[in-house]
């Protein structure tokens, strides 16, 4: 999955399945969710159809809800592998709960319900996406992301922004959530790169598994993990304009890039 914003839409990529609102019981399967702005004077395409041909999507495939507010006061909190979006609407709350993981047919009614149970505030418009990977689904990530991504939201609701807000579940000194920005991180310039560029940090390839990238390392806390801190990939800035231009652009992409300078 890959999410970025255009064209006054928050975008997710990549997808196989989504359950929740608006969608058929059961689920279904879609490549692309939006958070998809209500135009303000075009009742005449609903407002997901309409933000599907802006991004150049195919609407068949694309699933999505309406929202009146700036897409970019959206909240995106990572936990493990689970990623969640959450916005405070008008009158409602809008969660959409990522793993990359399968979900298994007979369990989206619980995971849906789960979900619902472990936010602060029921939200008022609730989906379930995945990328199908494969069995290994958790719902402690899941859950916990989803509750901090509607928790934040709602803390932010009246706030302007200009991108979604990113935080991330660290164990560092205690169990925390840490908001993470490009201007303000205290890490910078953590690759020791001239014109290091973090347009991309956190990583969407996370983990890559790619060798000649990174490494698997065995983590005190939490078994193998995939460490990064020899990658400068998505650093350089030739690559991180092409990933800005490309949002779907696959690594083997961006290592071609890359070997081009
Ligand atoms: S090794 Fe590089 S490309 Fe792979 S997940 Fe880490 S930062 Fe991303």
């Amino acid at each position: 999955m890959r999410y970025y914003t255009k064209e006054g839409a928050l975008l997710l990529r990549g997808l196989a399945f989504a359950a929740g609102t608006d969608l058929p019981p059961g689920g279904a399967a879609v490549r692309s969710f939006l958070f998809a702005p209500v135009p303000p004077a075009c009742p005449a395409m609903p407002a997901v159809e309409l933000a599907a041909r802006r991004a150049g999507l195919d609407s068949a495939s694309t699933a999505g809800l309406p929202v009146s507010v700036d897409v970019n006061r959206a909240v995106v909190t990572q936990y493990d592998g689970a990623i969640a979006f959450a916005l405070a609407d008008r009158d409602r709350v809008i969660l959409v709960a990522w793993t990359p993981f399968s979900v298994p047919p007979g369990e989206v009614g619980t995971l849906l319900e789960g979900l619902r149970r472990s936010c602060p505030v029921p939200p008022g418009a609730l989906v379930l996406a995945s990328d199908a990977g494969g069995p290994g689904l958790c719902t402690g990530p899941l859950f916990e992301a989803g509750a901090a991504a509607v928790a934040e939201a709602l803390a932010r609701r009246d706030r302007a922004a200009t991108a979604p807000a990113f935080l991330i579940y660290s164990r560092f000194g205690g169990g925390h959530w840490v908001e993470w920005s490009p201007e303000a991180c205290p890490y910078y310039p953590c690759h020791h790169l001239e014109g290091q560029r973090c347009d991309h940090c956190y990583c969407p390839f996370y983990p890559c598994r790619d060798p000649s990238l990174g490494d698997e390392v065995v983590s005190s806390t939490s078994g193998a993990v995939w460490n990064c801190s020899r990658c400068t990939l998505l650093h350089l800035p030739v690559v991180a304009d092409h990933l800005n231009r490309n949002p779907m652009a696959s690594l083997a992409e961006l290592k071609r890039v890359a070997s081009r300078r």
